[in-house]
């Protein structure tokens, strides 16, 4: 079967790929996005997963690094339209509290960051140097040692649950005329008349361009005409449950992420108690830890996701009830999700090397933190199909696919160091596809 007059296929319904499919829906283009939705057993899924499968993730306007900062303020700054075009409400304006061991020359560094948030993004950053406890009078719930230094961003920092801007996102393209195909993609042909898809039930679907977001994902199934340089890294979260009365306790409580000193984790964020499908609400941590992979074959991200307990699971509660302590946790479980890394530190968002038809572009990459400016990298690839349009203000090298290991730009966290550190180049995807 054939289905055709589509300006544009998104393949990959996932959080940069709805919002580029709800763009160009909203700038008059016929756009049809196809991917599979959640598993409903992971356990036994073989097919492909994805980054979203949660209730929260952090949020907040303010960046040390200017790119990410671009982007973060432009799509928190649409949200609230968002939410009103869809129905959907996604976001909540806690704040964010970060807990940072800084040198004098970091904390120095630190306050001219702050000043400038302030001057040129107008965001109010209030910073406690180590020893002032006065913060606490804003998050009682949360202790931190006082050799940290305490820097909080107001709303609206703090948190979305990404399944639901995921629906909002479909939910505006399909009002303006989007197609969306709960199917995976096994094949992409480009040619001179067009670019044709093929998905897992056979069917084919025709248009004149294609953008390929599927994440970890992205270099397996032949997708693209050549792998992109992108590695690929397990994250580990916990999940702590907590009582309906608790939650409503802690229902100011602000996101928090901070430096630990400990050999097996590092990089962690919390985010505050979410309710969850089954009705439960739960706290979540989340961070690098020292039994993470990068896994470069597909089977081995499936195997990751299937099952497993992570081994750092006590260190990481005993980590979360150290800097909430007077909360009464119930039971404790873990989840495992994956991160997709790139040479820059920002996603890969370009038109697709080797295709000689120049039909195929990709957006993918979200370095650990691509959730909170999804609806901003998907508009810099919508605009990137439609007419080559790019936004004032954004850097336009970082996102290019030329961009190779060790061009670099500073990394922005722990595991963006790790990922740009020597390791063995995945191997070229085969037929079955590796993720590279
Ligand atoms: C544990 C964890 C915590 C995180 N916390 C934060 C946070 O606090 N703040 C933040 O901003 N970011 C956070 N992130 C990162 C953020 O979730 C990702 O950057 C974001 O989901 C990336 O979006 P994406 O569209 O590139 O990929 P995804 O959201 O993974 O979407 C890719 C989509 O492609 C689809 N796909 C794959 N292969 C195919 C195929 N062959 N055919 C069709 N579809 C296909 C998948 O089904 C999936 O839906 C976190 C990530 C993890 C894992």
């Amino acid at each position: 079967m054939t289905a055709a007059g589509f300006d544009t296929i998104v393949i990959g319904n996932g959080l940069i790929g709805s919002a580029a499919a709800r763009h160009l829906a909203q700038w008059g283009r016929a756009v049809v996005v196809i991917g599979p939705g959640e598993p409903p057993d992971q356990t036994s899924h073989t097919g492909v997963f994805a980054s979203h499968y949660d209730q929260g993730r952090l949020c907040g306007r303010s960046s040390a690094d200017p790119v990410w900062g671009a982007i973060n303020r432009l799509a928190v700054d649409a949200y609230p339209d968002l939410e009103a075009r869809s129905g959907i409400d996604f976001h909540r304006g806690v704040g964010w509290l970060r807990a940072a061991r800084l040198s004098d020359a970091e904390r120095d560094a630190l306050r001219r960051w702050i000043g400038r948030a302030e001057r040129e993004h107008g965001i109010t950053v209030t910073h406690h140097e180590p020893g002032d406890r006065s913060w606490r009078a804003a998050a009682p719930m949360l202790d931190y040692p006082t050799t940290h230094d305490i820097i909080i961003e107001p709303p609206p920092a703090g948190y979305l649950n990404p399944r639901q801007l995921l629906a909002a996102q479909n939910a505006i393209a399909r009002a303006n005329g989007a197609t969306v195909v709960d199917r995976r993609v096994v094949d992409v042909r480009s040619g001179a008349d067009g670019v044709t898809v093929t998905t897992d039930d056979g069917t084919s679907i025709e248009a004149d361009r294609v953008l390929v977001t599927c994440g970890a994902f992205t270099n397996a199934d032949g997708l693209l005409p050549e792998p992109i340089p992108l590695r690929v890294k397990t994250e580990s979260t916990i999940w702590a449950a907590v009582a309906p009365s608790e939650a409503e306790r802690l229902r100011s409580m602000p996101v928090t992420s901070f430096d630990i000193d400990h050999p097996d984790i590092d990089d962690l964020y919390v985010a505050p108690p979410i309710r969850y499908p089954d009705g439960v609400d739960r706290i979540k941590l989340g961070g690098n830890t020292a039994s993470e992979t990068w896994p470069t074959e597909l089977d081995e991200i499936r195997a990751w996701f299937r099952a497993g307990t992570n081994p750092e699971q006590r260190v990481m509660e005993e980590a979360l009830r150290t800097i909430l302590p007077g909360v009464a946790i119930d039971e404790v479980t873990s989840h495992r999700c994956i991160v997709t890394y790139t040479p820059s530190g920002v996603p890969t968002i370009d038109a697709a090397p080797g295709d000689e038809h120049g039909r195929t572009f990709v957006a993918t990459g979200g370095n650990g933190g691509g959730a909170q400016g999804s609806d901003t990298l998907g508009r810099l690839a919508a605009g990137l199909l439609a007419d080559g349009r790019w936004i004032d203000g954004v850097d336009r090298d970082p996102f290019r696919a030329i961009n190779r290991w060790g061009d670099g730009r500073a990394a922005r966290s722990k595991a963006q160091a790790r990922a740009a550190r020597d390791r063995a180049e995945p191997s070229d995807p085969d037929e079955t596809g590796g993720p590279g």
